[in-house]
């Protein structure tokens, strides 16, 4: 989990959008994968998610991923 305070303060750096936690299983991952689901930081508007590294959140646009359907 990253601090509320934290979290409450970020947004998108793309669009300053609001960033939701989000905590999920890479979808890349095999079953077997003993891997823990990741944390990411997901934007509400441009659906651009944000990998947390060891509770950093890494706020790079070229290295988001975009999670729109
Ligand atoms: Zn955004």
């Amino acid at each position: 989990m990253l601090n509320p305070e934290l979290l409450a303060i970020l947004r998108c750096p793309k669009c300053r959008g609001v960033l939701q936690e989000r905590s999920s299983a890479s979808p890349a991952a095999k079953s077997g994968d003993a891997e823990p689901a990741t944390l990411a930081l997901v934007c509400a508007a441009c659906q651009l998610s944000y990998a947390v590294d060891d509770g950093i959140p890494n706020l790079l646009i070229e290295e988001a991923q975009s999670c729109a359907a």
